[in-house]
């Protein structure tokens, strides 16, 4: 169980590009990078708009002479301090993801990113060929993947609990698009054009978060063929989607089904994922992350809860509140930070023998999302026909 001890050598002076005002992501990086001591929160370029992004960072405590006007000023002018920055965290629109991250690798400088991590697998490959040659951690934040009870999941599909996986259903829909963008905000604006959004809208936006949580429960399935229909229900969002239905196949034969959509009206339970095996399934939505539905053929149905000594080592070491008080998003997003701050302090000590087998969000998790995506698009764009996986 974590309690807020300080888990590596000394906190890592930690910076944000966007995730300002009126960013929509921002305050879950803090909430989560802030709760054990393991960053120190020392600048930012909070914000497209300078001004603002400097009264924002000395709101929330940043000196103002360390609220810079844009990701460049910062590399700049931290790297002249005793006491500069060594780790960024990335929250801006995802056209300016492998701009920022380049030049921060480029710099000395760990990464934190959001998702979808960059447009291309190719530019993952780059960067990642970066990052090790500079010896340099780059995180991502699959922000749901802390959730003690996803662990669980993963722990009982390890030690055969389920029996061999047959059908992953996955679902990630909410309706807040459901309605044409006239004079949408900012947020809608970037994610349905494909300059600033990539290749994908609500595959890259919500679906990677499915794929990425299927990897972590289901490590051993790798998909062989998938096919993808995608289509935008508000025609200016072509050729991006705002709805899309992906069917997989893995390479055991298990079939999996995966529905994004941002126009699913009214629509409040946001992600679903159920995995079942030959023998049992286990269910879990981030609408209820304190609850694991456990079924098993031929017996009462069961709900385990968050905390309680019944699950494995591996939920109950990344369980914070203990059982019978809420565990939210907050704390999935501490578990995210805490494990890639553990990734960097290992670098920084020198531990390759920890890394060898800490277990966090990094490069090759971004750079699989991004893979999916590019499988995802060349079937959708072939008139949803089935693709073999590369
Ligand atoms: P947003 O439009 O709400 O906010 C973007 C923020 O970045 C704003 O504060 C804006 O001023 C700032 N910004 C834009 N360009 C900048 C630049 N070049 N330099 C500095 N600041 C800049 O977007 P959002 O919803 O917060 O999404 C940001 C990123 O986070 C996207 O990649 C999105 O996919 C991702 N996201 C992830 C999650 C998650 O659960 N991990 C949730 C929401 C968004």
């Amino acid at each position: 169980m974590l309690n807020g001890e300080r888990l590596i050598s000394r906190p890592l002076r930690w910076g944000m590009v966007g995730g300002g005002r009126t960013g929509q992501v921002g305050y879950k990086h803090r909430t989560g990078a802030q709760r054990d001591g393991t960053y120190r929160l020392v600048c930012g370029a909070f914000d497209l708009d300078a001004a603002r992004g400097r009264d924002f960072g000395v709101a929330i405590g940043v000196d103002a002479g360390r609220c810079y006007a844009d990701y460049r000023e910062l590399i700049a002018r931290e790297a002249t301090r005793e006491d500069g920055v060594e780790v960024v965290s990335i929250a801006t629109p995802n056209f300016t993801h492998y701009e920022i991250t380049k030049a921060c690798l480029e710099a000395g400088l760990h990464v934190i990113c959001e998702k979808p991590l960059f447009f291309s697998v190719a530019e993952c490959d780059e960067i990642a060929t970066l990052a090790k040659a500079k010896g340099l951690i780059v995180g991502v934040t699959y922000g749901f993947t802390g959730h003690p009870l996803v662990h669980q999941m993963a722990a009982m599909v390890a030690k055969g609990m389920l029996g061999e996986i047959r059908i992953v259903d996955l679902r990630y829909t909410h309706g807040f698009n459901a309605g044409d963008d006239v004079g949408a905000p900012e947020a809608v604006k970037w994610r349905t054009n494909p300059r600033t959004a990539g290749p994908t809208f609500v595959l890259g936006d919500i679906g990677t978060h499915l794929y990425y949580l299927s990897e972590i429960v289901l490590p051993h399935l790798k998909i062989e063929r998938l096919l993808c229909d995608r289509t935008a229900f508000i025609p200016s969002r072509a050729p991006l989607e705002d709805h899309a239905t992906v069917l997989m196949h893995y390479h055991n034969g298990a079939r999996g089904r995966l529905w994004v959509s941002s126009v699913d009206a009214g629509n409040m339970g946001s992600q679903r994922y159920r995995f079942v095996g030959s023998k049992a399934s286990v269910e879990w939505s981030d609408s209820h992350p304190d609850q694991l539905l456990y079924d098993v053929q031929g017996e009462p149905n069961r709900i385990l809860h968050h905390g309680m000594p019944y699950l494995e080592g591996e939920s109950l070491a990344a369980d914070r509140m203990g059982a019978l008080h809420t565990e939210g998003l907050g704390d999935s997003w501490a578990n995210i930070y805490l494990w890639i701050a553990q990734a960097i302090d290992a670098k920084r000590r020198g531990d390759e023998a920890f890394l060898t087998t800490h277990h966090y969000p990094g490069i090759e998790a971004g750079t699989e999302g991004v893979r999916w995506l590019e499988n995802c698009v060349r079937s959708a764009d072939a008139c949803a026909t089935w693709v073999d996986f590369k």
